[in-house]
């Protein structure tokens, strides 16, 4: 890298750039955020501890990977070991109650979803959490993603401007059919993944002893400060990687032929195995392989997120105002 680019500042010599570093550094998770659910955390696994003696909670999500906003909710995942799965609505529903009795918790829900989880708010506050049993693919690919975070410095403004322009375009909401953030993730780094000067190799593949799938969990969080940045010969400023993001899902991008690949660092032709078939967004778990977008399963959903794309592509390539796509200081 260049002596100059290594600062934000440097990718950001424009005005569209330098709006979208000034929305970063507003809304970016501050320490005091991290270490306010780090307390929770370390207090709820107590608890837990009481009724599952060897569980350990860990945090997961936008919160540990360094993609999340101020707002971001915590995601947990509670990993009970033993020989027996235990059925995680039984875990979640005794846990529910428990959670009901303490004075530090406020509204529980317990949602069924294909992974079932536990959403509770803290007591007099607006943090949410979210907490599944067991699903420690999530804890693999928040290193993932932490590790793609670090990789170069435009990674963490690209996606959190692209999260809150997706959330203010209600595009950003898998519940109701849209797209997941951990989908819009994927789909930010494939597009830096496949320029024809790349922002970001995959890490899977330069670095398999990192993102060995077997690896027991309780050693990836240590592992993250080894992450090695990638020196890219992509100098793009931030905004020209916005137009171009938009741009390459706008008009490039094959939705009906290609699967979004990052483990690969390419789109791979579109097969008829059960993933992907009848899929409108096929975008492949780095881990697992199965379909992260499995959410956008109506046409007419399908149809919203593209003319969204097109639409935001032709504001901001003729405007080249980040104000032109996304209301920067009403989110501020
Ligand atoms: P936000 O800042 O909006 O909360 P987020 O990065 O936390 O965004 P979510 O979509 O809430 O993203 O997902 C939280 C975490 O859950 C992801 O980082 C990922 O580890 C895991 N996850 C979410 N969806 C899947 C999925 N389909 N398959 C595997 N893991 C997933
Ligand atoms: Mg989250």
């Amino acid at each position: 890298v260049p002596e100059s680019h290594n600062t934000l500042q440097a990718y950001a010599k424009d005005k569209l750039s330098a709006q979208m570093v000034e929305l970063f550094e507003a809304c970016q998770q501050q320490p005091s955020d991290l270490e306010r659910k780090e307390m929770c955390r370390t207090r709820l696994q107590q608890e837990i501890q009481r009724i599952f003696a060897t569980a350990r909670l860990y945090l997961t999500g936008s919160s540990m990977s360094g993609l999340g906003c101020r707002s971001s909710d915590a995601d947990l995942c509670l990993v009970i070991r033993g020989n027996k799965r235990p059925d995680p609505i039984r875990v979640l529903s005794h846990l529910q109650k428990h959670f009901r009795t303490l004075s530090y918790v406020g509204k529980v829900q317990l949602i069924r979803a294909k992974v079932p989880i536990l959403r509770f708010t803290e007591k007099d506050s607006d943090l949410e959490f979210d907490l599944n049993i067991n699903n420690t693919v999530g804890i693999r690919n928040t290193f993932l993603l932490k590790s793609y975070a670090c990789a170069d410095l435009r990674i963490r403004p690209m996606i959190l401007v692209i999260k809150k322009w997706a959330k203010h375009h209600q595009i950003n909401d898998a519940s109701k059919g849209t797209l997941s953030s951990y989908t819009l993730v994927l789909m930010v780094l494939h597009y830096l993944q496949t320029l024809k000067d790349p922002v970001l190799p995959s890490l899977q593949r330069d670095y398999p002893e990192y993102f060995n799938p077997f690896m027991d969990i309780d050693v990836v969080p240590e592992r993250s400060e080894l992450a090695p940045p990638y020196i890219s010969r992509n100098q793009s400023f931030l905004g020209e990687l916005l137009v171009g993001f938009l741009r390459y899902y706008a008009r490039d991008f094959r939705w009906d032929k290609q699967v979004i690949s990052v483990r690969e660092a390419r789109a791979l032709p579109k097969t008829n195995s059960q993933e992907w078939r009848n899929k409108y967004i096929c975008v492949e778990e780095p881990f697992e392989r199965n379909n992260v977008a499995r959410a956008v399963h109506e046409k007419i959903k399908f149809n919203t997120i593209k003319a969204q794309f097109a639409e935001s592509f032709r504001i901001l390539r003729d405007r080249k105002d980040l104000n032109s796509i996304l209301p920067v200081q009403s989110i501020i």
